[in-house]
């Protein structure tokens, strides 16, 4: 009661946001460990903003606002920059990016250019030159004074430690940029510590900070870290921020290539727009689009405000993390019965998509988080990324998957090994729909999504995929969204798909760990679907790439309800097309293994003719394969055979063993 009065209160809000602020930009810029996320941040960065917008009686010159955030660490000698080192203001969407574009129009007349560049993630750095050699570097800290991470520096490698300056720069000069650390990098350093049962670190933009402020060069130089460079100061025969980006690149600078000059507030709107969608094409990691006034004479006319220039803006990218609060866990049910926990939560806009679910794998992962009904989470999603839930505020386990199927009411069980909750009940609604869906999506049998099939399933048309192939045109006709003739061509479409290839079929049916791979693996081995149906498990588990477990699962599947699924789908008239079957031949007892390109021939055209001949063609190479037939390109597969010592034929050396 008394925390909702204070927060109503703008001059207690006030406090307790500077406060906040204060706590974070340590946590962030001296200690490296954010405690909340960027998004976070910002918010209540945005907050104070607007509060003191409204009652600049609050404002005061301390305030998070009015200054460059960070701080130098005791931890360096420090170093006082000799301009200060600024930072940004922001523009979260396009009418902002208007806005400035207004006031900078206003200041300096009609003819404005500007020069765009990528904003990277990374950390503000100094370097100043002395006579052409790396003198020192630093870090930004509070904008004045920054740390000296010199020997740090030192061991980057696009930073240059000698330079021929351009004409016209005097003996003493600076060039500041951003260190970052690439992504792939990142992920590598996140696999080593892994490896070594070691904290992964958060994101690249704090983990380059750490590793620019270590006490031990080595460190720093193990990590990887690159350079991007854009000012120059003084700027020498520079005019304009474009000369400048120029002159350091004719320098022998690192400078960023994704960059343009374009003369209206709309070709950078639409530049900024383009860079939002390719993203995911550049090796590093940027929040936005940093827009500058091209030229220096309107940049020196626009000037300065307490903690950024006037004649730029940092044009953000939607953040690719929010926080949201989970309103419901929900289970859904997939074709095997496999419950998948979703985290229902408060829409949130994260990546410039809107989310309302969050899938988790399992209760094990649920819990692992801590996610509840009620949690504060933290939402990442970038790009084409599949949403995730990155943390929980307050995370608390214990959460439990229910004991009786949500659509069916059945029984749900874990069955050990498995780390999955499944409704055992073969007769679930949700089952029936994922498993006719499946069926209908690998059959490739177009216009029977979702919406059809739920209709017929609730009408009891169709109860398995069999039923499809009994559909009458009539019977179409009825359901929403269908008239004559679009029912006469779904019929169609589904009797045409009744020849298929055998390995496609196994695939359909939806036995359980018989992925694509594997039911080819299957088709080529047992060649029809009746030897599959009768074999043994003892003869599953001969299979090349059939382990013990997925052996035992094909012969339940088949000793159980798959029997009568394949007898009534053959009753129906699907006639899956065997693979040649293994008889006697030139080849028999042979087994053959092809990896990259063969010239003369398609690899399943080899590895027919290999089946022809009697003999056996598997995916993977082990101590039971004859040949590695290795065309070009071999990859892996190759390496396997020199290992395990198995025959490598070339193309022609193949061929020899064909009959004439
Ligand atoms: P900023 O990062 O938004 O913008 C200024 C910086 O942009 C410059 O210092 C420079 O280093 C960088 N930059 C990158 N490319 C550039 C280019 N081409 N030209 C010019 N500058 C370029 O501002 P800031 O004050 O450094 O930091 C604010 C950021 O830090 C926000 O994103 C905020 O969310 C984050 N932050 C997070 C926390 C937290 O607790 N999670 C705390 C503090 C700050």
């Amino acid at each position: 009661m008394t925390k909702r009065k204070k927060a109503l209160d703008p001059a207690v809000r006030v406090e307790e946001l500077r406060e906040l602020i204060r706590r974070h930009e340590h946590a962030y810029y001296v200690l490296d460990e954010p405690e909340v996320s960027d998004a976070e941040y910002d918010a209540l960065f945005l907050e104070l903003r607007r509060i003191e917008d409204e009652r600049p009686d609050l404002l005061m010159t301390d305030s998070p606002t009015q200054r460059v955030s960070g701080e130098a660490s005791d931890q360096f000698a420090k170093v006082r920059h000799r301009s200060p080192m600024l930072s940004l203001q922001n523009a979260f969407d396009e009418a902002e990016i208007r806005g400035f574009d207004k006031r900078v129009h206003a200041a300096v007349g009609d003819k404005v250019v500007y020069c765009a560049e990528l904003k990277i993630d990374g950390l503000a750095i100094s370097l100043t030159y002395a006579k052409g050699r790396l003198q020192r570097a630093a870090t930004r800290g509070d904008g004045t004074t920054g740390e000296d991470v010199t020997a740090n520096v030192r061991t980057i490698r696009s930073v240059p430690l000698s330079v021929t300056p351009a004409k016209g720069l005097p003996d003493l000069f600076e060039v500041r940029g951003e260190v970052y650390f690439p992504i792939a990098g990142f992920e590598k350093l996140n696999r080593e510590m892994e490896a070594a049962s070691k904290p992964r670190f958060v994101n690249p933009r704090n983990t380059a900070a750490g590793s620019v402020r270590q006490i031990d060069p080595n460190v720093t130089a193990s990590r990887d870290l690159q350079t991007f460079m854009y000012t120059l100061d003084p700027a020498g025969p520079a005019r304009s921020q474009w000369d400048v980006l120029n002159t350091l690149a004719s320098m022998g600078f690192r400078v960023n290539k994704n960059r343009r000059r374009l003369d209206s507030i709309d070709a950078v709107i639409e530049y900024h727009a383009e860079w939002q969608r390719r993203r995911g094409e550049l090796e590093y990691e940027i929040d936005g689009m940093v827009v500058k006034v091209d030229g220096f004479p309107q940049q020196l006319e626009l000037g300065f405000v307490a903690r950024s220039p006037r004649w730029a803006i940092a044009f953000k990218y939607a953040p690719e993390e929010a926080e949201t609060e989970v309103e419901e866990i929900a289970c859904y049910v997939g074709r095997t019965g496999v419950l998948t926990p979703v985290a229902h939560v408060k829409p949130v806009v994260v990546g410039g998509v809107t989310i309302r679910n969050v899938t988790m794998h399992n209760e094990a992962q649920v819990n692992e988080k801590g996610v509840y009904v009620g949690a504060r989470v933290i939402i990442h999603r970038a790009g084409d990324v599949i949403p995730e839930i990155v943390s929980v505020k307050d995370p608390k386990p214990g959460w439990k998957m229910p004991a009786k199927c949500p659509v069916c009411g059945g029984e749900v069980v874990r069955e050990e090994p498995y780390i999955a909750h499944r409704c055992i009940n073969p007769f679930c609604g949700a089952q029936r729909l994922e498993r006719v869906r499946h069926f209908a999506a690998v059959m490739d049998i177009e216009g029977l999504g979702y919406a059809t099939l739920t209709q017929v399933i609730d009408r009891g048309v169709v109860e398995d995929p069999s039923d499809l192939y009994r559909l009458s045109k009539d019977q179409v006709k009825e359901l929403d969204g269908f008239a004559d003739k679009s029912a006469q061509n779904l019929v169609d479409r589904i009797a045409a798909s009744s020849r298929p290839e055998l390995g496609r079929f196994l695939y359909a049916l939806g036995i359980p760990q018989v992925g694509q791979a594997t039911a080819q693996l299957l088709a080529a081995d047992f060649g029809s679907i009746e030897r599959l149906r009768d074999a043994s498990e003892d003869n599953l588990r001969r299979v090349d790439g059939v382990g013990p477990s997925m052996a035992h699962e094909v012969h339940a599947y088949f000793a159980g309800r798959g029997t009568e699924l394949v007898k009534k789908l053959l009753a129906a008239g699907v006639a899956p097309q065997a693979a040649e079957a293994i008889g006697d031949g030139p080849l028999t007892g042979k087994t053959f293994v092809f990896t990259g390109t063969l010239e003369t021939m398609s690899r399943p055209d080899a590895e027919a003719l290999v089946r022809k001949l009697g003999g056996k063609a598997a995916g993977s190479v082990s101590a039971k394969t004859d040949y590695v037939v290795a065309g070009l390109g071999a990859g892996t597969k190759l390496e396997k055979a020199q290992k395990l010592k198995v025959a490598v034929l070339d193309e022609d050396q193949f061929k020899a063993l064909l009959p004439k």
